[in-house]
């Protein structure tokens, strides 16, 4: 969990009923590009030379392949403009996932992903980590098509959530990392994320 006040500031005024969806889309692109910051610390970069007005140097840069961002569709959406903010670079892959509000199992609808995602580092935006179901399938799935290194980006989790990823990671061979902006109380009996801020997919661009 990233730690920080404003972080938590942001967080706060997120989960707020009063705050409106232009509000609530400006916060959350914020709340990104803070936890992209820290997100982003393992991305994998090579020495490279510049030239100052003075003098050759020395730095460094992005190594290809390109880092692949991937928002879940529809909340992640909101996520990705925060994330690209900082990494205008990498690239952007889509994976739609709808979850039954009944069962709670998350289904795949639409998919724009590379095939061939080996050497590639992931970045998967969703914002509410709540069963844990559809980003343990959206990590499987790029686990599936080889790639090797993951970061999920969460703005909120339900331990019950994190407690599903662990147990799936345990497993893989993948190394994959959680950053998130607070972790809640639990889940409702509805698979709402509680106290939560509702569902961000409606705060971010209204009920459909
Ligand atoms: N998805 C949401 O948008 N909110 C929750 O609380 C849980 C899942």
């Amino acid at each position: 969990m990233v730690d920080h006040p404003l972080v938590a500031h942001k967080l706060t005024v997120l989960r707020d009923v009063r705050t409106d969806s232009p509000t609530f889309r400006r916060l959350t692109e914020e709340l990104v590009t803070l936890l992209a910051y820290e997100a982003t610390r393992e991305v994998r970069v090579e020495p490279t030379e510049v030239d100052t007005p003075l003098m050759r140097a020395t730095g460094v840069q992005l190594s290809p392949p390109r880092p692949l961002v991937v928002p879940i569709l529809r909340a992640g959406l909101g996520m990705l403009e925060g994330m690209v903010r900082l990494m205008p670079t990498a690239e952007v892959g889509f994976v739609g996932m709808v979850r039954n509000e009944e069962t709670l199992v998350a289904t795949t609808y639409a998919e724009r992903l590379p095939e061939d995602l080996t050497g590639r580092q992931c970045y998967v935006l969703d914002p509410m980590l709540a069963t844990g179901g559809t980003l343990a399938a959206a990590v499987q799935f790029l686990v599936s098509r080889g790639a090797d290194h993951i970061t999920c980006i969460c703005l909120i989790a339900a331990p019950e959530g994190i407690a599903r990823l662990t147990k799936l990671l345990d497993g893989m061979h993948v190394p994959c990392t959680l950053v998130l902006a607070g972790i809640d109380d639990q889940l409702n009996d509805i698979g709402y994320i509680v106290p939560g801020l509702g569902d961000a997919g409606d705060r971010l661009y209204g009920v459909v």
